[in-house]
């Protein structure tokens, strides 16, 4: 199925619908109101599940897909909190980036 496609699916309306109930249509991330729906492991074959979704807001999606995705490491829920934590104590995100250099050595050097 071709993206377009699949995001004009009723399935993808319903479920998307469903995932911000359950997160009471706030970004699951920082508590301001969610618009969108993100996918934790994008699967472009299969239909989504409950549990790979999250509600999300406009500015934590960008967020995620133009700046934390582009970092290394891994792009998990624990390592995004750290993402917002960092960009919103100030650093800039060369700085963070140091930051997620620095774990990922530590972790897989
Ligand atoms: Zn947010
Ligand atoms: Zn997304």
């Amino acid at each position: 199925m071709e993206d377009a496609d699949y995001f004009n699916h009723p399935f993808w309306k319903i479920i998307r619908q469903k995932r911000l109930r359950i997160d009471n249509f706030k970004c699951y991330y920082c508590g301001r109101p969610a618009t969108e729906v993100h996918h934790l492991k994008y699967n472009p074959c299969g239909l989504d599940r409950i549990y790979n979704l999250r509600s999300i807001c406009k500015e934590c999606h960008k967020l995620w897909h133009e700046e934390f995705e582009t970092l290394p490491g891994e792009h998990s829920e624990e390592n995004f909190l750290k993402f917002l934590e960092l960009k919103y104590s100030g650093l800039s995100f060369r700085e963070i980036k140091i930051y997620f250099v620095n774990l990922y050595r530590k972790y897989y050097a």
